[in-house]
């Protein structure tokens, strides 16, 4: 018996190379985790029927010696991330039954890895939400309490790790959606540099802030694989270059800002802030220097740019080129009853908004404004990092909800006060695991919510948060 909960990345490789168990079994392994508990949960929306085929090539592979990181290490993916000649949704009725015709620059590097892929993961559709609930194929459930959401949109890919479904996962993360479900779920998940990871084979949402990133149990195991999936894309011009990386230097003593502002408004839940407070000593502790910073609340800005950039990525999936297809009297009422079909309510709302930002009378008052305002937040943020190596927040405002209790899309959107700032600004970020928060009626079941703190540093100091990362796992992680 493979102990999966236990396991990591980091010893599944030394397992794997030292013949302790085979890639076929621990695919098996998981395979058996996904029949007893995917009905449930839902976080896979489809699991691929050749993952042991996958897994007996990664057999060969180890048996010639070839022990390349990644190799025979069962992976989740989004539904969002194209993999050649498979299905791939966006978690939408309009995409429903498209086959991916290449495969993303991400999935080339996993492949030539030999990594095994699971299956597709459940998302909130074109990954627009925080909870994983504007799904076309359902919601997909926290494992912590089957009545609350997983965060989101990368809910399906946070769940299959956090319970065992998938050693590690793939998300994508444009305002938050690999560190908010990350948080929700108990495990890490890591948003890169914009641009770090190219985004090519990936379904646009918003393409100035979209970045693929990965959702593991530690911090070494999401570190093992942003170093494969990185890396310069001559099909993505927005990919940094490979020499972008900034060398940290751990030996001088590192200034950590938190925007107490930000974090004692109202709206923030006590237990989160008391839980956060406590990170916030144990770091003190540890010989950082806290310093007090200011950050704008940045939701009203992410949003209208969001908005529409939504509504023109969207423009595509138009019934003609793409999946669904509805036929009405002509071809606008194609479109109209297509679209009307083929998208969800919280897709539609955003698509309608974003139009109307960028429409003739209004853009200069809202889309024009707010570009200005995020160049304005980009010269902050550079001027921030003179002063601080680090800033820290909890990654949510809120422990998960329970599931339809945020009917109300404005709510929803607060829940991402402290994330969609890495988007606009592009620098790296990621949500550790910081302990647990007791819930009344999940006490009787021993059952506790999982919290989450953010930590982001600045434009490709990926490396600084590994090492912070690992040393809050080793010594704070409560
Ligand atoms: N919750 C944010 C939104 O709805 C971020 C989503 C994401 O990162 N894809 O836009």
């Amino acid at each position: 018996m493979i102990d999966l909960d236990t396991l990591t990345i980091t010893k599944a490789r030394v397992a794997l190379d030292g013949k302790i168990f085979s890639a076929v079994d621990l695919a098996k392994a998981y395979l058996a985790e996904i029949e007893k508990k995917n009905k449930e949960l839902n976080a896979y929306l489809e699991v691929y029927d050749d993952v042991l085929d996958q897994a007996k090539e990664a057999d060969e592979r180890i048996a010639k010696g070839d022990s390349s990181p990644l190799l025979g290490i069962p992976l989740a993916i989004k539904d969002v991330i194209l993999i050649k000649g498979r299905k791939v949704s966006s978690a939408s009725k309009i995409l429903e039954n498209y086959t991916a015709s290449y495969d993303a620059t991400a999935i080339i590097k996993l492949k030539k890895q030999g990594a095994v892929f699971l299956g597709r993961t459940n998302m909130d559709e074109f990954a627009l939400g925080s909870s994983t609930e504007n799904s076309a194929y359902g919601v997909t459930k926290n494992p912590h309490d089957t009545n609350r959401v997983p965060g989101g949109t990368s809910g399906g890919s946070a769940v299959a790790v956090a319970s065992n479904m998938a050693l590690a996962s793939l998300g994508s993360d444009t305002g938050g959606s690999v560190r908010h479900p990350a948080a929700f779920c108990g495990v890490v998940g890591m948003k890169p540099t914009y641009g770090g990871v190219s985004r090519y084979g990936l379904i646009a949402a918003v393409s100035s802030f979209d970045v693929i990133g990965p959702i593991t149990k530690t911090t070494e195991d999401a570190q093992i694989i942003f170093d494969v999936i990185k890396g310069n894309d001559i099909l993505d011009s927005t990919s940094v270059p490979d020499n972008f990386y900034e060398k940290i230097s751990l030996k001088k003593e590192l200034i950590i800002g938190v925007p107490w502002d930000l974090i004692n408004q109202e709206g923030i839940n006590l237990e989160i802030k008391k839980n956060f407070e406590e990170v916030v000593k144990s770091f003190e502790n540890l010989g950082y220097k806290i310093k007090d910073i200011k950050l704008p609340n940045c939701l009203a800005l992410y949003y209208i740019i969001n908005f529409a950039e939504v509504s023109t990525n969207l423009a595509r999936f138009d019934g003609v080129r793409y999946g669904l297809h509805k036929d009405g009297k002509n071809l606008l009422e194609d479109y109209l009853l297509t679209k009307g079909a083929g998208f969800g309510k919280e897709t539609r709302r955003r698509i309608l908004l974003g139009a109307y930002v960028l429409s003739a009378g209004y853009y200069d008052a809202y889309y024009g404004k707010a570009q200005k305002a995020r160049i304005a937040l980009r010269k902050e943020f550079i001027e921030l990092f003179s002063e601080v190596d680090l800033i820290l927040t909890p990654t949510s405002p809120i422990p998960a909800w329970k599931i339809g209790e945020k009917s109300d899309p404005l709510s929803m959107y607060l829940a991402d006060i402290f994330t969609v700032t890495a988007n606009l600004v592009g620098v790296p970020a990621v949500s550790l695991p910081s302990g647990f928060m007791e819930i009344e009626d999940l006490a009787q079941a021993g059952k506790r919510l999982p919290l989450g703190i953010q930590l982001m540093a600045s434009h490709g100091a990926e490396d600084l948060l590994f090492e912070i990362g690992k040393k809050f796992e080793a010594n704070i992680a409560l």
